[in-house]
């Protein structure tokens, strides 16, 4: 955003400068080209001006010889006091001034004196009226062709003189003049958007289509000036006035300032003018500068608004880019930190796995020592039981032996052989604790499996002086299972409970057994502490003891679960409500014809 900001603002510097040069340079250049279109448009209508002043005027410029050749007139000027001739010329020159629409028709003697005039009958008639100071008479009566432009002394109406001799033979005797008024050329140009006026050559305006603006001077007014307008008598009794003007170029453009009215300011316009020679005067237009300067003004200023609102646009642009390209980039970062803290992420986990997986082998490592160390203590468990049973019955019988009781000692040989046989099908057994067992499952007698499991049992209940109680129902059970997996599972839990009573007041331990339809109940109680219900579903998982280092290995009732579960039983746990921990082997009652064919 920092440099979005920087942009704009050189921007908002850029829009200033441009609306600095454009009001500076710009108003300069607009108005230079302004002014010159005006001074184009002044030109087409000075130009027009001109032409028409031209070809107003002259149409009449041949007329004042045609006249002066007529008979009535050269007559007339030969003999100017015979009245019958003034009369034929007066009417002659009212008829043609009437016809050609022309101000007035006269003849003048050399003296200046008019003897005939198309106004002859009216109220301001020339006749007799001396027109010898008139530069137009002066030169036609030296021979010439002459043209004028002036105030009539006496009609006080402005015209155009023109003047012819009337010549008889080679000598001029007469003069002929021709007025045509201008007021109508005036006219039109009224109310046109430019000011056009004619001025003489002393400066002083004699047509003008702003009536206030006639007989003033452009040019002051000095004695030379007025001294040649007198004498000419240009302007008759007009009172001439100075108008007040300042004039100064602009870009080649003449410029004048000109207070018409004194206390309202100055109008400046811009003045375009050609002099006429034939008419010796000097045709001006004047365009009011006014719209010129408006015009430019206005311009600057929808110019300067353009800049700005350009200005505004693109920095609204800008700014939104800005904006854009800022939420692009914090994604971008955001996107960069996600990525940075999911590979951050990613490598702990690596490191954290890797650890893991370590750690796994190490523990699968002491795992496997464990359950090595563990099995072999179990196996020694296994088979310390009998190995000191076969021990003490073999003790005896060299005892007995000695006394000569060879038929006991017998029996204990008898003993000491079916424990080793015992041993022999447990170590079977754990062979099979590995793979599934291919002992089949048949009826067994459950009277016989636990006289054979007493056998075992016996030294360790004597040692812990407990009191095996047993009630198998009549007829006793026959269940369906291995014998011998069914007779490890009661010394089993029958260890376990001469355990639980060991040192205890009450140490009796009783056997039930029930058929309870398709089954077996067979339930060991003893009169122990019983199991706590937070580890009695644990107690069943491998190596789980709560007995010291050395006593339990935890495997028993796991053994003896799974050997239950694959009789197709269930074994459970529970508590006497009179206290003691009650084990339940559920097992499937041997079918009769079975058990007949064994
Ligand atoms: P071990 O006898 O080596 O501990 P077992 O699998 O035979 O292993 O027994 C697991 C645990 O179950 C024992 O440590 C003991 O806490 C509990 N247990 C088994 N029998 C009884 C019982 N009769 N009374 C109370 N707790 C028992």
């Amino acid at each position: 955003m920092q440099h979005v900001r920087r942009s704009i603002v050189m921007l908002l510097v850029a829009v200033a400068l441009s609306a600095a040069a454009v009001m500076g340079y710009g108003t300069t250049l607009l108005n230079r080209n302004f002014m010159v279109e005006a001074s184009l448009q002044a030109g087409s209508a000075l130009r027009l001006a001109v032409a028409a002043l031209d070809g107003h005027l002259n149409r009449y410029e041949p007329l004042p010889a045609l006249i002066a050749d007529h008979d009535d007139i050269r007559e007339l000027v030969a003999r100017p006091d015979d009245p019958g001739l003034r009369s034929a010329a007066n009417l002659y020159l009212k008829a043609i001034n009437t016809l050609l629409h022309s101000s007035d028709i006269y003849v003048i003697d050399m003296t200046g004196e008019t003897i005939a005039a198309s106004n002859f009958d009216g109220p301001a008639s020339f006749v007799g009226q001396n027109f010898s100071y008139r530069p137009y008479f002066q030169e036609a009566a030296e021979g010439r062709q002459s043209r004028f432009y002036a105030l009539g002394t006496t009609s006080a109406k402005r015209g155009y003189y023109f003047s012819a001799p009337v010549r008889i033979g080679l000598q001029t005797r007469g003069v002929i003049v021709f007025k045509v008024d201008v007021d109508m050329i005036e006219t039109t140009w009224r109310g046109s958007e430019y000011k056009i006026f004619v001025s003489d050559p002393e400066g002083i305006i004699f047509m003008s289509g702003s009536p206030e603006w006639l007989y003033k001077s452009l040019l002051p007014l000095t004695p030379d000036r007025l001294a040649r307008t007198t004498a000419s008598r240009r302007y008759s009794d007009a009172s001439l006035k100075q108008l007040s003007v300042r004039r100064n170029l602009e870009d080649g453009h003449e410029l004048m300032n000109i207070i018409s009215d004194p206390g309202h300011g100055s109008r400046e316009y811009l003045v375009l003018s050609e002099y006429a020679k034939s008419a010796d005067w000097t045709v001006n237009v004047l365009i009011d500068t006014a719209s010129v300067r408006a015009q430019t003004r206005t311009t600057v200023v929808a110019i300067v608004l353009f800049l700005c609102l350009a200005g505004l646009v693109v920095a609204v642009l800008l700014q939104r880019k800005g904006r854009r390209d800022d939420q692009l980039r914090l994604e971008i970062e955001r996107k960069a930190e996600l990525e940075r803290r999911v590979g951050e992420r990613t490598a702990d986990l690596a490191r954290v796995n890797s650890q893991l997986r370590q750690t796994q082998a190490d523990l699968i490592q002491a795992g496997k020592l464990a359950g090595l160390g563990q099995m072999s203590a179990a196996l020694s468990h296994e088979f310390n039981q009998p190995l000191a049973a076969a021990k003490n019955y073999a003790d005896s019988a060299a005892l007995l032996i000695d006394r000569g009781r060879t038929a006991d000692a017998r029996d204990n040989l008898t003993r000491i052989s079916n424990l080793i046989d015992r041993m022999a099908s447990l170590s079977r057994h754990l062979r099979n604790f590995a793979r599934k067992p291919n002992e089949k499952l048949r009826p067994v007698s459950l009277s016989d499996v636990i006289d054979d499991t007493l056998e075992i049992v016996a030294a360790r209940l004597s040692t812990a002086d407990a009191e095996l109680l047993i009630d198998l129902g009549d007829p006793a059970p026959v269940v369906q299972a291995g014998s011998v997996r069914l007779q490890q599972v009661l010394v089993n839990i029958i260890t376990n409970a001469a355990d639980a009573v060991e040192g205890l007041s009450d140490r009796r331990i009783h056997l039930t057994a029930r058929i309870k339809g398709s089954h077996a109940a067979i339930e060991l109680r003893d009169h122990g502490p019983g199991v706590p219900p937070a580890i009695a579903d644990r107690i069943f998982d491998p190596f789980f003891t709560t007995k010291g280092v050395g006593k339990g290995l935890g495997l028993g009732l796991s053994i003896s679960y799974n050997i239950v579960k694959d009789f197709g039983g269930d074994l459970t746990v529970g508590n006497h409500a009179e206290g003691g921990a009650v084990f339940r082997i559920e097992l499937a009652v041997a079918d009769v014809f079975s058990e007949a064919a064994e």
